[in-house]
């Protein structure tokens, strides 16, 4: 059985759904992910900033204003009364949701409750188009069994056997539609997987339950060489290892939630990358194999922060580092990249809600700077380390740009760059010109 996910643009619009129905029904059963509605989640953000400011008033009037967007798309979506009706119904229960916290207490959970509604609304939507066309099709709820632990990562232990049963039940249906990006917490409260998330739910799905493969639809024509929203001219590459994936998408291409390949890679299921709005195009596979040599893509991840830690305790000493990694530990805080020099370590997070707390502890064991708004320009290929004079060329082409901090030689596949957030797009664009043009 294949998994197939759906994302916002793809079920953006009623004729977006519709041509998601056409991709989908070749009688093949599957499972199918889908996102919100484009533009729901981040209104759903907005929503719920207002309500912990407790601006009631204008979280009422965006509560509203989204509303009318749904019964919109219901109008045009259905053709018979009785499945407008149902659609009515599936939407009005999430807005009543969201209009419940405009006279409750607000918090977390809360927030984490509004985000789900657009995941919620949109896959029930579906499920009746699919309905009102005579398809076979069953709804089974994420928040069932999609789980993280403490630690905030997927539990997949408990999701391979809590979605059993939901298998079972809709064994005759031929489209199983469930929900991306959410989840239950250890606390058993609704969460999410993180922006972007749907991604990691249809590979965390189709990995536990051995899928043949995972396609993710999205709204270009799979992996580009470089960010198509700041650089014309990149092309499309049509096969990527797990690995190339993986640094890629954890350095911020943003066609892929930064951990989608994981469940993946340990299983040896190939991800697809195929375009919606052009389905006979091959797209990217993403599979065990790399293919081709040399340089591959440029990814760029932004909010970064960097430390630096200088102590003449360094030098000569062992054990510094350990101290200085176990602050970041006692405040989970992922470090990404890393250099050192005799008598200091600079490095790289992109998670602050500590820092202040962080910078305090890392005080005392040396002089503490911090330079904020910095961007890592990951450069990603299949066995770099093997190849010659790539680096000349990317240093020639980025000889304008001030650079921070330099990582390779940590994977086989990858050369990590940190500059000034200003200066990235020039950087994207002059690497872009010098590896690929
Ligand atoms: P979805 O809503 O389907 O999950 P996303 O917006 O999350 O879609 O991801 C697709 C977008 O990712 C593309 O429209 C493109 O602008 C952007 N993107 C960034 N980097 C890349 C890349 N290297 N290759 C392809 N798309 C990329
Ligand atoms: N709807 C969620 C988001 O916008 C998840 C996703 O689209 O993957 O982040
Ligand atoms: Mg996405």
């Amino acid at each position: 059985m294949k998994v197939l996910k759906f994302g916002g643009t793809s079920v953006g619009s009623v004729e977006n759904m519709r041509s998601v129905m056409e991709i989908i029904t070749d009688g093949e059963q599957k499972i199918v992910v889908l996102s919100a509605m484009s533009g729901t989640t981040n209104s759903l953000v907005e929503i719920s900033e207002l309500l912990y400011q407790k601006k009631q008033k204008e979280a009422e009037e965006a509560i509203l204003k989204l509303e009318a967007k749904y019964e919109k798309v219901i109008d045009t979506l259905y053709v018979s009364e009785l499945s407008k009706q149902k659609g009515i119904k599936r939407v009005k229960e999430s807005f009543d949701v969201l209009k419940g916290y405009l006279e409750s207490d607000f918090d977390k959970v809360g927030e984490n409750t509004i985000l789900a509604q657009g995941e919620m609304m949109s896959t029930g939507m579906f499920h009746y188009l699919l309905e009102e066309n005579e398809y076979k099709t069953a709804l089974i709820p994420a928040l069932d069994f999609m789980k993280i632990d403490a630690d905030l990562q997927p539990d997949e232990d408990y999701i391979t056997e809590a979605i059993k049963p939901y298998l079972e039940e809709s064994k005759d249906a031929d489209y199983i539609i469930t929900q991306g990006f959410i989840c239950r917490n250890a606390d058993n409260d609704v969460d999410n997987l993180q922006r972007g998330g749907s991604d990691y739910t249809a590979t965390l799905i189709g990995a536990n339950i051995g899928a043949s493969e995972i396609e993710i639809w999205t709204d270009i024509d799979g992996f580009h060489n470089n960010d198509p929203r700041f650089v014309e001219n990149t092309s499309k590459i049509d096969q990527l290892s797990f690995a190339e994936a993986a640094e890629l998408a954890y350095f911020g291409a943003k066609i892929l939630h930064p951990s989608t390949v994981l469940p993946c890679r340990k299983k040896n299921v190939p991800v697809r990358l195929k375009n919606t709005m052009n389905p006979s195009d091959c797209g990217t596979l993403i599979a065990s194999t790399p293919m081709g040599k040399g340089i591959k893509a440029i990814a760029a991840k932004d909010n970064i922060s960097a430390v630096k830690i200088r102590s003449g305790r360094m030098l000569l000493a062992y054990g510094f580092l350990r101290r200085v990694f176990e602050v970041f530990e006692n405040f989970r805080t992922p470090i990404d990249m890393i250099t050192t020099s005799e008598v200091a370590v600079s490095l790289t997070i992109d998670k602050t809600d500590y820092l202040d707390e962080i910078l305090v502890d890392l005080e005392s064991w040396g002089q503490v700077t911090v330079d904020s708004d910095q961007t890592i320009i990951c450069i990603v290929g299949h066995d770099l380390i093997e190849e010659k004079g790539f680096e000349q060329k990317i240093f020639g082409a980025l000889s304008n740009i001030p650079i921070r901090m330099i990582s390779y030689g940590g994977s086989n596949h990858n050369i990590s760059i940190l500059i000034n957030r200003d200066d990235k797009k020039e950087a994207l664009n002059a690497l872009s010109s010098t590896l690929f043009n």
